[in-house]
C-alpha cells in the first residue's frame, strides 16, 4: 500500500485489490465535459444536471446512426431520452448495436406498435385504488413515488408515465397513497418504485420512509432502483446512513448487462450492503443485449461479486415499440437451463413472465420432472441425465406427472 492510497483503503477496505482512482478527470470527462472537476463527476446532482437528452447533446459523445438521430429529433409524447454522463461514458461511440447504447438511445422502431403490444400491458392503471399506488397482490403494494429517472430505458414497462409529469412526487398524492396503506391492514410490504425513488432528495425519501415505517402493519419496506447501475454517485454515505434507520429495508436493483458492473458500481453496492440492506437484482431479458447464456452468466456472477443476489429475470413486457427487444419465452428457459448447475445456485435468477392485463408474475422453469415409474419420480439433471427419486412408501405417490414406460436412468 502506498501512502497516497492509504486513506481510501482505510475508509473503504472493500476497494483493496481494485484499481486506484485517478485524481484527474478521466479521458472521457476531460474530452466531453471540459472544465468539470473530479468532484463534479462524483456529485450526483452534477450528473443529473448534465444528463444527455437531445441530438446535439448526444452527437458530442457518439456517432449517431440515422434511426437514432431521427428518433431523437421527432420525439413527441413518448419516453424522452435521458442519460447520465457517467452512463454515457460506458457507451461505444461508434457501434450503435452496443448493449448499453441500444438500451438507452431511442431508435425509430420504437414508434411501431406490433400485435399484442400496449402502453400499459400489465394493466397497472386498473389496479390502482388511488393514483400512483398499485395494489395487485394481497399483502403488498407498489408505491410509484415519482415519474422521474436519471436514465430512461427504452424497454421500460412504465414508458407511458416516465418523465411525463403526471406522477410527480406531489405531497398530496403521496398523502392519499399513505392514507390508503394506513387503512388497509393486509398490506405488510411496500415497494417504493417509480420512476426511480433514488432521484428524490434524501430529505423527501427520509420523510416517506418515516411515514411508512410508522404504520404498524407495514413490516417490510423495499426500494426498486436503477441508480446504483446508472448513477452510482447517488449512493453516498449520507444516503446509506439515512436508509439504515428503516430496517427491515430491502432493495431491488436493476441491472441488464455485465458492462454495467464497474468499480463505481461495486463501491455503491458495497455501501448499501454494508448498511445491512439485502440486495437483489432484476434483469429484463433483451434481444441482442443479454439473450445468451454467456452474457447472462457474466452478469449474474459479476452481481454476486458486487454482493447482489440475481433475483428475477423478466420476460420483456409487450409495451408499445418493444418488438426489437423481445425474445421468445423459450430463450429465457434456455438461459436458466444453461445457468442452473453450471454456476452457484445463488447466481440463478427466477425466470418470470409478468402476465399481461394484471395476472401477476408467473415463474417458469425448464421441465425437470419427466414423469413417474411406479413410485419413482424420473428427474432430469442439469446435464440432461435421468435419475430416479424414490417417493416415501407411506405417502400417496405424486400424481401430477404421467407414468412413463421404462425410462433409462444414469
Ligand atoms: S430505471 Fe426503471 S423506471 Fe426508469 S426508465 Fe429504466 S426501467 Fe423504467
Amino acid at each position: 500500500m502506498t501512502p497516497s492510497n492509504f486513506p481510501q483503503l482505510f475508509l473503504f477496505p472493500h476497494l483493496r485489490g481494485q484499481p486506484r482512482r485517478n485524481t484527474a478527470p478521466s479521458e472521457f470527462q476531460a474530452k466531453h465535459f471540459p472544465g468539470s472537476t473530479v468532484e463534479d463527476w462524483a456529485d450526483w446532482h452534477w450528473q443529473l444536471k448534465n444528463r444527455l437528452r437531445t441530438v446535439s447533446d448526444l452527437e458530442r459523445i457518439v456517432q449517431l446512426s440515422a434511426p437514432e438521430r431521427e428518433a431523437l429529433s421527432r420525439r413527441r409524447g413518448h419516453l424522452p431520452a435521458s442519460i447520465t454522463p457517467y452512463y454515457a461514458s460506458l457507451m461505444d461511440p461508434k457501434d450503435a448495436g452496443q448493449a448499453i447504447r441500444r438500451a438507452v438511445i431511442p431508435v425509430t422502431a420504437e414508434f411501431v406498435r406490433t400485435k399484442g403490444e400496449e402502453d400499459d400491458p400489465l394493466g397497472e392503471d386498473h389496479t390502482s385504488p388511488v393514483p400512483g399506488l398499485v395494489h395487485r397482490y394481497p399483502d403488498r403494494v407498489l408505491f410509484l413515488t415519482t415519474d422521474h429517472c436519471s436514465v430512461n430505458c427504452r424497454y421500460c414497462t412504465r414508458s407511458r408515465v416516465i418523465d411525463h409529469g403526471e406522477m410527480a412526487p406531489d405531497p398530496k398524492r403521496w398523502d392519499r397513497a399513505i392514507e390508503y396503506i394506513e387503512r388497509t391492514p393486509t398490506v405488510r410490504d411496500v415497494l417504493l418504485s417509480g420512476g426511480d425513488p433514488l432521484t428524490l432528495p434524501d430529505e423527501r425519501l427520509d420523510y416517506l420512509l418515516g411515514r411508512l415505517r410508522r404504520i404498524r402493519h407495514v413490516e417490510v419496506l423495499r426500494i426498486g432502483t436503477k441508480s446504483p447501475a446508472v448513477l452510482p454517485q447517488r449512493v453516498t454515505p449520507q444516503l446509506t446512513r439515512m436508509l439504515r434507520r428503516y430496517h427491515p429495508l430491502w432493495m431491488s436493483l436493476h441491472f441488464m448487462h455485465p458492462a454495467e458492473l464497474t468499480p463505481e458500481v461495486q463501491q455503491a453496492c458495497g455501501r448499501l450492503a454494508d448498511a445491512g440492506i439485502p440486495l437483489g437484482s432484476q434483469t429484463v431479458l433483451l434481444k441482442g443485449i443479454n439473450d445468451s447464456v454467456e452474457v447472462m452468466k457474466k452478469l449474474v456472477q459479476g452481481l454476486l461479486r458486487c454482493r447482489v443476489r440475481p433475483y428475477y429475470l423478466y420476460q420483456c413486457d409487450p409495451i408499445t415499440g418493444s418488438e426489437r427487444f423481445r425474445t421468445n419465452v423459450e430463450k429465457g428457459l434456455e438461459i436458466i437451463q444453461g445457468l442452473r448447475g453450471f454456476t452457484s445456485g445463488y447466481a440463478v435468477p427466477h425466470f418470470v413472465v409478468d402476465a399481461p392485463a394484471g395476472g401477476g408474475k408467473i415463474a417458469l422453469l425448464p421441465d425437470a420432472v419427466l414423469g413417474r415409474d411406479g413410485r419413482d419420480l424420473v428427474l432430469r439433471n442439469y446435464e440432461g441425465r435421468l435419475f430416479r427419486y424414490p417417493e416415501p412408501a407411506e405417502e400417496s405417490p405424486s400424481t401430477t406427472w404421467p407414468l412413463i414406460p421404462q425410462p433409462t436412468c444414469s
